[in-house]
């Protein structure tokens, strides 16, 4: 793995937008504010375990602003999870979150663990223990957690019901990515791998050469990787590689990723694929594809690799898989990038339907779904690229203008600067 020692994902956060203002002057009461979390609260909060000892555990929950709207975002459970990394990761739905245009500020959250050595009694305890232990600041209309790394719809149906059984009401608005049975929206599970491969659509129509026998390799088999694989190869898209965090696989003649995920179900790992050979993650990163798209966590490609990148383009679909450092020297290899801000917004976006629906208690057909979010997901696409040109500036940097012109002005309309 390429993943470095101490690089503080909020650094990186804090420096991107940095990057972005300094091109756009903006007023320097409104980036200060920008640059930190409006609210952190950390949580210890004990659990009993199935062998009858209590275990402490350690949570966060970091609102950056809400000038645009109650703040939205995820909830990671991950042994590695650090309150900056959740501040950073607070910071980024911000900005995702006005990029994509969802009438929503950014928040994250995340408990230290690792739901891999969690039995399923206890991953519920921890879930409903963090959940009260938070319940104070949020709520449909102040803050509204989603599934993140390791977390998916059961875990959001239990952190709804223990909401709902502390405030005595029902309150489906209150987190989304749940269980279509209590309040989910249809497409959901796909969302965020449908907005990325809307964007690889774009990316395509673009650059019209790389739709062409175009090979790509996938870092993370998640719930977003394995379906955006899936959808690229259905679209007779070349899958060279993959990987989990176990390690990858490649083969130069491509596979199907849904043998891959049959096979990955029955043997716990990619590993021994037929026709393929085992590489490690690094190796993926740094294969000689048309397209890469980092989908597992940050900081995957940093200033020690990013040299050896060979890729034409990069989708990010994890949450900030690419450092500042690395950036730069990405932009002077001329490889585009198009930032997880808008690639990795497709969950938002359908999180946002959600939210609708359950205010509405109106739900929609998955068509409706798929066909609002595209049109949501073409048109960012088009507005960072438009961006782009205007201020010259690389994809990443344009979607930060766009986003900070936004939240500028609703700042400004609140006082705030
Ligand atoms: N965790 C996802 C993200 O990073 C989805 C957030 C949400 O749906 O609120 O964008």
């Amino acid at each position: 793995m390429a993943k470095e020692e101490k690089i503080d994902p909020f650094e990186n956060a804090k420096k991107q937008i940095e990057k972005a203002a300094e091109k756009v002057s903006l007023d320097p009461n409104i980036l200060n504010q920008l640059l930190m979390p409006e609210k952190v609260l950390v949580v210890n909060f004990p659990i009993r375990m199935d062998d009858g000892k209590i275990k402490v555990f350690t949570g966060f929950r970091s609102q950056h602003n809400k000038s645009r709207g109650p703040t939205k975002g995820g909830i990671r459970f991950h042994p590695d999870v650090t309150i900056e990394e959740v501040m950073a990761l607070s910071t980024w739905m911000t900005f995702k979150n006005s990029v994509i245009d969802v009438p929503y500020g950014g928040g994250k959250g995340g408990v230290i663990c690792n739901p891999k050595d969690l039995s399923v009694s206890e991953l519920e305890h921890v879930s409903r223990g963090y959940i009260r232990a938070i319940a104070q600041i949020i709520g449909p209309k102040k803050d509204i957690p989603a599934p993140d790394v390791y977390t998916n719809q059961n875990v959001m149906a239990w952190m709804l019901d223990e909401y709902e059984k502390l405030t005595g009401e029902s309150s489906p608005g209150v987190i989304t990515g749940k269980p279509i049975e209590l309040g989910g929206s249809l497409g959901r599970d796909k969302a965020t791998s449908m907005g990325a491969f809307y964007v690889t659509e774009k990316l395509c129509e673009l650059n019209n050469k790389v739709c062409k026998n175009t090979s790509i390799a996938i870092q993370g088999f998640g719930n977003a990787g394995y379906y955006l694989a899936k959808m690229l190869y259905e679209t007779g898209h070349n899958i060279i590689a993959i990987s989990d965090s176990k390690g990858g696989i490649y083969s130069k003649k491509g596979m199907d990723p849904t043998e891959v995920y049959h096979y990955k179900n029955n043997n716990g790992s990619l590993k021994g694929f037929p026709e393929t050979k085992n590489i490690t993650n690094n190796d993926l990163l740094e294969l000689d594809v048309d397209i890469l798209i980092p989908a597992a966590l940050e900081n995957q490609i940093t200033d020690k690799n990013a040299k050896n990148i060979k890729a034409k383009y990069v989708v990010e679909v994890a949450n900030g898989p690419i450092t500042p450092k690395a950036d730069e020297i990405l932009d002077e290899k001329g490889i585009m990038i198009i930032p997880d801000i808008l690639s990795n917004s497709g969950g938002v976006v359908v999180s946002y339907f959600e939210w609708v629906q359950n205010n509405l208690g109106y739900y929609w057909s998955e068509e409706e779904v798929m066909v609002k979010l595209k049109e949501k997901i073409y048109k960012g696409f088009d507005e960072v690229h438009k961006q782009s040109i205007e201020h010259k500036a690389s994809f990443r940097t344009a979607a930060y203008i766009l986003a900070l012109a936004r939240l500028e002005r609703s700042m400004k309309f609140r006082g705030q600067a």
